[in-house]
C-alpha cells in the first residue's frame, strides 16, 4: 500500500509526486500514459523559465525527476473505479482495468482532460500542422495568418477575440443558429473588423496540401450548399472533457461539466482525496497551472497525513 497514491502522470500528477516523495511519503503513480497531454504537444513556449521545449522532452524531464525519488511509477495503469476509505486515516482502494487493486491512505486525482474532437476528415491528419486546440499555446504560431475558430460558445468566442489580435483574419463558425457565448463577449467580437461570424455552419472537412492545412469545407445547414474557405489554421473549441467518468458514483463532487470540485488546498469533497490539473474546476488548463495545482494537492495530502493517524 502507498501513503500517497496518485492517479495520472501528466504535469499535475508528476508535480504532486515530487512534493509528497520529498516529504518522505511512500508515493505511487498509476497512469494510463505517463506525460499525458504533453505527449501530444509539439512546441511549448509558455512554461516560465523555459524559453522553448517540446512535450515529449518535458515528459522525459519529468520522468527523470520523478526517478530521482523512490516513486513507484505504474505506466499503462488505467483506473476503473474507486472505493473511498470508510473513515479518516483509512485506505482508499483503486481498481484498475486489468483487475489489480491499489491502495493509498491519501489519493491525488490528476487524470487530466481531452479536447473534444470535431471528427471530420483532415482533423487528425493535420493536428499540429494547422489544426490546433489551445489558443494560449498556439495562437502566436498563426501571426498574420487566416484562421477559423470552430465553436460559438464562451471558449470559442473568447478564442476568436484573443486570436483576432494576433492573426490576420478570423472566421468564427457556429453549428447552431446563434452563438451561445455571453452577450458581452459577442458584442466585443462583433466590434472587431478582421472577424467574420458564420452561424448554421457545419465544417465537413479540413483540407491540406499533405503538409499543412490550406482550408476547410463548410456546409450551410440552411441551404445545404458547400463552400470552401482558404485558411492556414483551424482552432477547434467545442469543449474540453475531463477524464472523470470513472468517478461518477464515488461521492466525489463533480461540477456540471464533470470537473472535480476542489478548494484552495486541492481537497475534494471526500477526506484524504485531493485533485489537481485539468481534471478539476481550476479555470486555466495549462501546464504551469497543472504543475502548480499538483504541488498544492501534494502539500494538501501531506497536511492530511500528518493530522490523521492510520487506521
Ligand atoms: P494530462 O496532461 O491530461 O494528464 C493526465 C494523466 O492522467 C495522463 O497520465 C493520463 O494517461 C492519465 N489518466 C487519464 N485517465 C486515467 C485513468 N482512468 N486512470 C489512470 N490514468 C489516467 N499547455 C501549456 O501550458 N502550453 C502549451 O503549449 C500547451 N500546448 C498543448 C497542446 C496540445 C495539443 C494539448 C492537447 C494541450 C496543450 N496544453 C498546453 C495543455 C496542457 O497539456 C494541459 O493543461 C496539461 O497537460 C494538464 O496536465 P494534467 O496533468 O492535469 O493532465
Amino acid at each position: 500500500p502507498f501513503e500517497v497514491l496518485i492517479v495520472g502522470g501528466g504535469p499535475a500528477g508528476a508535480a504532486a509526486a515530487v512534493y509528497t516523495a520529498r516529504k518522505g511519503f511512500r508515493t505511487g503513480i498509476a497512469a494510463e500514459r505517463f506525460g499525458g497531454q504533453l505527449m501530444d504537444t509539439l512546441g511549448i513556449e509558455n512554461l516560465p523559465g523555459t524559453t522553448y521545449t517540446e512535450g515529449p522532452k518535458l515528459t522525459d524531464n519529468l520522468r527523470a525527476q520523478v526517478g530521482e525519488y523512490d516513486i513507484d511509477v505504474m505506466d499503462l495503469a488505467q483506473a476503473k473505479s474507486l472505493r473511498p476509505a470508510a473513515e479518516k486515516g483509512g485506505m482508499h482502494a483503486l481498481e484498475l482495468t486489468n483487475g489489480a487493486v491499489l491502495k493509498g491512505r491519501a489519493l491525488i486525482l490528476a487524470t487530466g482532460a481531452r479536447w473534444r474532437n470535431l471528427g471530420v476528415p483532415g482533423e487528425a491528419e493535420y493536428r499540429n500542422k494547422g489544426v490546433a486546440y489551445c489558443p494560449h499555446c498556439d495562437g502566436p504560431l498563426f501571426k498574420g495568418k487566416r484562421i477559423a475558430v470552430i465553436g460559438g460558445g464562451n471558449s470559442g468566442v473568447e478564442a476568436a477575440i484573443d486570436l483576432a489580435n494576433i492573426v490576420g483574419h478570423v472566421t468564427l463558425i457556429e453549428f447552431d443558429t446563434k452563438l451561445r457565448a455571453d452577450e458581452v463577449l459577442q458584442k466585443k467580437l462583433r466590434s472587431m473588423d478582421n472577424v467574420e461570424i458564420i452561424v448554421n455552419g457545419q465544417t465537413t472537412e479540413i483540407t491540406g496540401d499533405g503538409k499543412r492545412v490550406n482550408g476547410l469545407v463548410l456546409k450551410d445547414r440552411e441551404s445545404g450548399e458547400d463552400r470552401t474557405i482558404e485558411l492556414e489554421g483551424v482552432f477547434i473549441q467545442i469543449g474540453l472533457v475531463p477524464n472523470t467518468e470513472w468517478l461518477k458514483d464515488t461521492g466525489i463532487e463533480l461540477s456540471k461539466y464533470g470537473e472535480i470540485v476542489v478548494d484552495e488546498h486541492g481537497s475534494t469533497s471526500l477526506p484524504g482525496i485531493y485533485a489537481a490539473g485539468d481534471a478539476t474546476i481550476i479555470k486555466d488548463k495549462q501546464i504551469v497551472v497543472a504543475m502548480g495545482t499538483g504541488a498544492t494537492a501534494g502539500l494538501g495530502a501531506f497536511d492530511y497525513l500528518i493530522r490523521n493517524e492510520p487506521v
